[in-house]
């Protein structure tokens, strides 16, 4: 079995199924996936009940420019990314918000319009297309390109390698992407952090870094 199997179904035995993604909609998630960018989820959550239950692209695009500042200042970088919201908010109004006529665009094509949206990178593009459109696309972020060099997993050093490595590897199911990134940042999060925390990692019996070091 090759490693990268081998790692989601170990991560899967060991965490199950995780309810990730704290989405309602489609918008919402889009949303999340701009305020996220270098920073915390709890920041985001704080944003998020800015907006007091009223989340709509209608509401962003309307809303001053200082006003989505001051809703949004507890996720940081405010400023840039109340500029990204408005942007990625008139490219989903071009399709009239109908989470249809994105689904059925091809994911090539999207991707790269989406890419053309200021401040949406690969990251960011892959979280949305995955978790808002449901398309079959691997989202690579700090987490994995961490977890790969310790394990090791010789994917690639760049964000396209890596995230071509993983969907060669794995079956193209949007599904098990879904799950596989959501389990490697929540690993990351307990165990293979910046410190990295091995002593009840799931991964410890096969991870290279683990053995040859001994960590945790
Ligand atoms: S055993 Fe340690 S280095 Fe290896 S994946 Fe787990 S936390 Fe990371």
């Amino acid at each position: 079995m090759g490693g990268l199997k081998k790692i989601y179904q170990t991560l899967c035995a060991h965490y199950g199924d995780l309810d990730w993604w704290p989405a309602d909609t489609p918008f919402e998630v889009m949303v999340g996936a701009v305020l996220t960018q270098n920073t915390a989820w709890t920041n985001v959550e704080k944003a998020f009940q800015g907006f007091d239950g009223h989340l709509s692209p209608e509401r962003i695009l309307n809303l001053p420019m200082e006003e989505l500042q001051r809703i949004i200042r507890p996720a940081g970088f405010y400023k840039q990314k109340s500029q990204y919201l408005k942007a990625v908010t008139k490219w989903f109004m071009r399709y009239d918000c109908d989470i249809n006529a994105i689904k059925n665009r091809p994911l090539p094509d999207i991707r790269s319009e989406l890419l053309q949206v200021r401040g949406i990178g690969n990251e960011t593009a892959d979280s949305i297309l995955l978790y808002a459109f449901d398309f079959p696309t691997f989202v690579v972020d700090a987490y994995t390109m961490r977890l790969f060099e310790r394990f090791p997993v010789d994917a690639g050093k760049t964000y396209m390698e890596v995230k071509s490595f993983c969907e060669t590897e794995l079956p193209r199911d949007k599904e098990v992407y879904g799950h596989f990134h959501a389990l490697i940042v929540h690993n990351g999060k307990e165990h293979c952090k910046k410190k990295m925390d091995c002593a009840g990692c799931p991964l410890k019996t096969s991870c290279k870094k683990k053995l040859f070091e001994g960590a945790g």
